[in-house]
């Protein structure tokens, strides 16, 4: 049995991981969800939005899984997700943005991994009002050699075990001398640590035009934190929208498994949102925790799931979202499908490969089964 700690969160956030459970039920893997509050209701409950008590269970258990949480904009509490990484020193966000079926994007074959430091840079939460008419203002961006290094060598060693094509820092090092420069040297020191993987940079504004552009082009993307934020959504896009973007956050002997998207304050308690975010975050920590198969099956009943487009959520499904409309699901009949799935998943067939790829491969044009 393993224990884990989840947090349901605000907004579309107790919806898309009630689905998530259930998903991860489906698979067999003995879990124990130990429930906790942050964000919202916690603050409700306790008056605090990060009771100790959030901090206390995550240690213990070493895993959580994450709703997403409201954080309000310009003023009030600070940002319980900058807390949590920050308090529990989980220093890399790993957020993979991988095309699903060919839907809801223009570029099926992306497959793309952007690792993220997740503890400093412009979230230090280092800032202050320089004068007392609230005139100017200042946020100081935190750069240390130590937490480049560990996140610049986190992401050498993912390209490494996962085989990937090649790692491409991120930086402004031309505008920002000293923090951009820190990061770009910490990038070039441990790249030549690492001779067998290929090594590339970009300048941040340059990157955003060139993922436009010509995604398939970049594979693992390390940068600092606010760079990290933006293109990982940019990437989320990419691959076919939030509402398929799972992440996860490493630190020294914690994990924590949250999707990119935030608490979608519109849509919550409508049953309307995307669960395949949360479910995907469910099959990454599958693979942490080394049930990879458990893993394998949730990655292949989400695939077949949005493949058939018989039960798909507004955003894969909708005029204006996709090319392919149809009726739209709910989150939970979603979730229902992809767990019913999950037992009759053929792990001995290939592993589906997207649209383009087949094409190129001259494969079956279906993915019925698959
Ligand atoms: P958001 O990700 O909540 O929403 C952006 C857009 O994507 C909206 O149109 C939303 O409806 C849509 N969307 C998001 N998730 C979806 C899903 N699963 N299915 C379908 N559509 C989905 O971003 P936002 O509006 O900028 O932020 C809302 C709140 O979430 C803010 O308080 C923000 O601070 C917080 N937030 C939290 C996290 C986190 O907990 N890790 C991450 C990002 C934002």
């Amino acid at each position: 049995m393993v224990k884990i700690t989840l947090i349901p969160g605000d907004g579309i956030g107790p919806e898309v991981t009630d689905a998530a459970r259930l998903v991860a039920a489906a698979t067999g893997v003995d879990i124990e969800w130990e429930v906790v509050q942050a964000g919202e209701r916690a603050i409700q409950a306790s008056g605090t939005p990060l009771p100790d008590g959030v901090l206390d269970s995550i240690r213990r258990n070493k895993l959580a899984l994450k709703g997403p949480i409201t954080t309000p904009i310009g003023s009030g509490f600070r940002s319980v997700n900058v807390a949590l990484r920050q308090q529990l020193d989980l220093y890399a966000s790993v957020r993979p943005a991988r095309a699903i079926a060919g839907e809801g994007t223009r570029f099926p074959e992306t497959d793309l991994i952007v690792v993220r430091e997740a503890t400093e840079g412009l979230y230090s939460g280092v800032e202050h009002w320089v004068d007392r008419e609230h005139s100017a203002a200042e946020t100081v961006n935190v750069i240390t050699r130590k937490a480049s290094d560990r996140v610049i060598r986190f992401a050498f060693e993912l390209a490494r075990a996962q085989k990937r094509r090649k790692v491409t820092a991120v930086h402004k090092a031309n505008i920002m001398k000293t923090t951009g420069a820190l990061f770009q040297t910490a990038f070039r020191e441990m790249g030549a640590k690492y001779p067998d993987i290929p090594s590339d940079e970009r300048l941040v504004d340059n990157m955003a035009m060139q993922l436009a552009k010509k995604p398939a082009e970049y594979d693992v993307i390390v940068t600092t934190n606010l760079f990290g934020d933006i293109l990982s959504d940019l990437c989320a896009g990419l691959a076919g929208g939030l509402g398929i973007a799972p992440g996860a956050l490493y630190g020294e002997s914690i994990a924590v498994f949250e999707p990119v998207h935030g608490s979608a304050p519109k849509y919550a308690g409508q049953d309307k949102a995307n669960p395949v975010a949360e479910i995907l975050c469910v099959e990454l920590l599958l693979r942490h925790i080394g049930k990879p198969e458990a893993a394998e099956r949730v990655w292949r009943a989400v695939w077949e799931t949005i493949a058939e487009k018989k039960f798909v959520t507004y955003d894969l499904a909708l005029p204006g979202y996709t090319d392919r409309p149809v009726p739209a699901s709910s989150c939970s009949a979603m979730a229902k499908e992809i767990a019913r799935k999950i037992p009759l998943v053929d792990l001995s067939r290939p592993r589906p490969v997207p649209p383009t790829a087949r094409a190129a491969a001259g494969g079956d044009p279906t993915l019925e089964g698959a």
